[in-house]
């Protein structure tokens, strides 16, 4: 998320609450929304079926009980969100995050 502070806008992560301090990666999601790597690393590890229909954090989208998330305080993260992140900082070479997706197929629709 973003906040106005005299110095400028300050972004931090939507789980965590983490100040961005221009080190930590981050992944913006709409809105101003974003997830650290920290965040993704605990969603992969926690991913669970949602008790109740939510609404991601990061796309916005609408997604029924059942589905998997990873919630943290009333953000909530989807699991395709959670797979695009982690596919977007195993790329990038300056982050040292990679992952396996094959522990984690798409959802079946
Ligand atoms: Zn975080
Ligand atoms: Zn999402």
């Amino acid at each position: 998320m973003q906040r106005q502070e005299p110095e400028g806008i300050v972004i931090s992560c939507d789980f965590c609450a983490t100040d961005w301090d221009q080190v930590r990666p981050m992944i913006e999601g709409h809105r101003g929304s974003v997830l650290c790597l920290d965040c993704l690393r605990q969603a992969l590890d926690q991913t669970a079926p949602a008790a109740q229909d939510f609404d991601c954090t990061l796309c916005l989208q609408h997604r029924p009980a059942g589905r998997k998330h990873w919630q943290r305080d009333k953000a909530a993260v989807c699991y395709d969100c959670i797979r695009l992140a982690a596919k977007t900082f195993h790329k990038d070479p300056d982050i040292d995050f990679r992952w396996d997706p094959s522990r984690y197929p798409p959802e079946p629709n």
